[in-house]
């Protein structure tokens, strides 16, 4: 008797449990991106509306990446689709022309910067400088993209969405403030950067370094022994004091190079991720877009200096 009972109680909740609409109200718009920085962007815009999750984490080189079929599956269940673009995840341009032909959402938030803004290095033959984002008011010309995108899937929630870009923008700017002060505390012959690729070419425009990286634009192609030679003897001809390795990058190279022209390697410096969120050093979150400029900017100058 009593487990009949059980039974009706349990039937009955069954049936009451699909039209329950205060579920569906609550459900986050499922936001998937691919490096962090993009869903840095994504969060910030998105508030409390989205639920972000990217697939490449902390130390991972997006040039090098394979969607497992995992990503595929989380691409694929995803409501809107940020990635980063101009070829920065070079291995997965068949995926996400499939995606675009099958779905709406799916946006490179790159697209928002007018293309002569963009930088065309000879190394990198007929393609734009992926790394846009190491130029704060350039990234912040992204967030354009990211707004547009999540009001088109979701127009009830444009005001929030635009309010939040908006704010973003805004501590962008103070970002872009304390960078240029920041940079501005190394003389200008002092601005040498080097590193193990070439993400830093925006930077150096931006906050006016001669940036020379090792590898080359993307890390497909490693350095050869002609150019590690060639970059000891820069480093001891212009009497550079550091030299900088990156997260996402081995740091054999650089470490070889540092021994060979008596350098000190500077720090490591975030390049195409951003650091684990929550890990703070010198008052910066690594794990934030902020975070990862300001630690960068702040290594390179007190290395150089
Ligand atoms: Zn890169």
């Amino acid at each position: 008797m009593f487990a009949l009972h059980k039974v009706r109680w349990l039937l009955a909740i069954a049936l009451l449990l699909p039209a329950l609409p205060a579920l569906a109200a609550d459900k986050k718009i499922k936001i998937t991106t691919t490096v962090t920085m993009v869903a840095d962007l994504a969060r910030s815009v998105g508030g409390d509306r989205v639920e972000v999750e990217a697939l490449m984490g902390p130390g991972v080189d997006p040039h090098l990446y394979k969607a497992a079929a995992s990503d595929v599956t989380k691409l694929q269940q995803a409501d809107v689709i940020f990635y980063s673009g101009l070829l920065l995840e070079g291995k997965m341009q068949d995926i996400f022309g499939k995606l675009a032909r099958s779905k709406r959402f799916v946006y490179a938030v790159t697209e928002s910067i007018p293309l002569d803004r963009l930088l065309e290095p000879p190394e990198f033959a007929g393609h734009y400088d992926p790394h846009v984002w190491f130029d704060v008011p350039l990234w912040k010309l992204c967030i354009d993209t990211v707004a547009k995108g999540l009001s088109e899937f979701d127009p009830a929630g444009k005001d929030g969405y635009e309010k939040r870009a908006a704010a973003t923008r805004a501590r962008l700017d103070e970002l872009q403030a304390w960078a240029l002060k920041k940079a501005g505390e190394l003389p200008a012959e002092r601005r040498i950067l080097v590193t193990s690729h070439d993400a830093y070419n925006y930077f150096g425009r931006a906050y006016g370094f001669q940036v020379v990286g090792l590898q080359g634009i993307s890390t497909v192609s490693e350095a050869g022994l002609a150019d590690v030679a060639k970059l000891t003897d820069f480093i001891k001809q212009k009497k550079i004091k550091a030299v900088f390795v990156e997260s996402s990058v081995p740091h054999d190279t650089i470490e070889r190079i540092s021994k060979d022209a008596g350098v000190k390697i500077g720090g490591e410096l975030f390049s195409d991720a951003m650091g684990t969120p929550g890990q703070i050093e010198n008052g910066y979150d690594l794990g934030t877009y902020e975070g990862m400029i300001k630690h960068n900017l702040t290594t390179i100058v007190e290395a150089l200096k």
